[in-house]
């Protein structure tokens, strides 16, 4: 294995190859798992398991909440070489030649300041305001200095989409692409773009790193996560969270000055978001077995139709949609329509003849809430109020409509069986970006 590869790392050495002697310097040995009497503390991902579920034979332990990794024993230990930052940079290191609007700007400036100085902070942006162009001058400033960085998300779709956008921007800088599913080997690079599980494998390296849609499921529920976030980062390092949608324990920080926060409330074309509009729809479930769509619904989507807006048509569960396409037909005539979903092998290709105009509208499920944009749509949400749609997959899908400069407004319609406070809590956050924008606006 070649030195750098144990650079701002903790790779596992089997009993065998540790126990034949010291490692050569730099390497250090650092250990895997803490025994603490009933428990065992796991050194990679900082879970504690019961040992008698973490047992192996001969009074040896394993951590199981992270041996998707490969396997972290008291049989192993880990070699580490801490982060000497040798890179070569070439300049220029920011080859993106694209402009930020006046409020992207003054948002990139706070963000570069922060990356400077290595703070711990939040860039609360709306949906559609071009966050990830908005961290390139603040990305350019540090790989200039020589700093190691990681942007990482929990979410694999948003590595892959960003990793040739970020190739594209940076050209003369080395970079590294790490996920669960990818069979290239791990080499050293001064900039790495990787989902957050793939964090545990680092230790004290990056001097600054990012995380992207950080209130995407799993990150914001798993505490393993959190703590590889902050075991990856080196200790005076600065760490960027990217968000449209900040869940409580971000705000929490903010509340409690921990974290700076800069908000960017408009979009890059300048505009508010579009506000959330609510409709009554009781027992809907009821008409759509009798292979109707509400009243109110149908209207709504007559009017989109006649106006010559197109739409996205949102449902709760998979097993709504095939009893939501017989509705369709059944209130409409030849309506040009599809059903996609998550796991629809004709995913991809359904998406692009929606973008193409083949289609009029798409009734989906969550899957199109991030990533997935249509210009100049309306938006519509039947079942809004279901516990599948949590506060910020709301606000995510709230955000589909009003993304293009050629129509920066549209209509947002939730479609409810009662009041709920997740879909409260959405409202009040697009009222609460609104009002800042609206300042900034004046
Ligand atoms: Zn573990």
């Amino acid at each position: 294995m070649k030195l750098s590869e144990y650079f701002g790392r903790r790779v596992l050495v089997d009993r065998p190859t540790w126990q034949s002697g010291p490692p050569s310097p730099p390497v250090q040995v650092l250990p895997t798992i803490k025994d603490c009497g009933s428990e065992i503390l796991c050194w990679r991902c900082g879970q504690r398991t019961a040992k008698r579920v973490a047992a192996l034979p001969n009074g040896e332990f394993y951590c199981p909440h992270c041996i998707n990794l490969g396997r972290v024993s008291t049989l192993n230990k880990f070699y580490h070489v801490p982060e000497p930052n040798q890179f070569r940079v070439v300049k220029p290191v920011l080859t993106w030649h694209g402009h930020l609007s006046v409020f992207q700007e003054r948002a990139a400036t706070a963000v570069t300041a922060g990356m400077a100085a290595h703070r711990h902070q939040l860039l609360w942006a709306v949906t559609g305001a071009g966050k990830t162009e908005m961290m390139f001058h603040g990305l350019a400033m540090a790989l200039e200095h020589g700093e190691r960085l990681a942007i990482a998300s929990p979410r694999v779709d948003v590595c892959l989409e960003l990793y040739p956008r970020l190739q594209t921007a940076f050209q003369n800088t080395e970079m590294v692409l790490l996920h669960g599913r990818q069979k290239q080997p791990y080499h050293y690079a001064q900039l790495t773009v990787c989902t957050t599980h793939q964090l545990l494998r680092f230790y004290h390296a990056f001097d600054n790193l990012v995380v992207d849609e950080v209130d995407a499921f799993p990150y914001a529920a798993n505490p393993a996560l959190l703590y590889a976030t902050s075991q990856a980062v080196k200790q005076a390092g600065g760490c960027l969270y990217l968000t449209a949608t900040p869940g409580k324990a971000l705000l929490r920080q903010v509340r409690a000055k921990q974290l700076a926060v800069t908000y960017l409330p408009l979009r890059y074309h300048g505009h508010l978001l579009p506000e959330i509009h609510l409709r009554l729809a009781i027992n809907w479930r009821h008409v759509l077995e009798q292979r109707h769509l509400p009243h109110s619904l149908v209207c709504e989507m007559y009017r989109s139709l006649v106006a010559g807006h197109r739409f996205l048509l949102f449902v709760p569960h998979v097993r709504d949609l095939p009893k939501m396409a017989s509705a369709v037909k059944n209130d409409f005539t030849s309506p040009r329509f599809t059903i996609v979903h998550a796991s629809d092998p004709d995913r991809l290709a359904k998406v692009q003849k929606m973008r193409d105009g083949k289609y009029d509208f798409l009734v989906t499920t969550t899957i199109m809430e991030r990533g997935v944009t249509f210009p100049e749509i309306d938006v519509f949400v039947l079942g809004a109020d279901d516990p599948v749609f949590s506060s910020a997959a709301l606000v995510q899908i709230a955000g589909r409509a009003g993304r293009a400069a050629s129509r920066p407004t549209g209509k947002v319609l939730f479609w409810v069986n009662g009041s709920c406070r997740r879909v409260r809590t959405a409202m009040r956050q697009i009222q609460f970006m609104n009002r800042k924008g609206r300042a900034l606006q004046k």
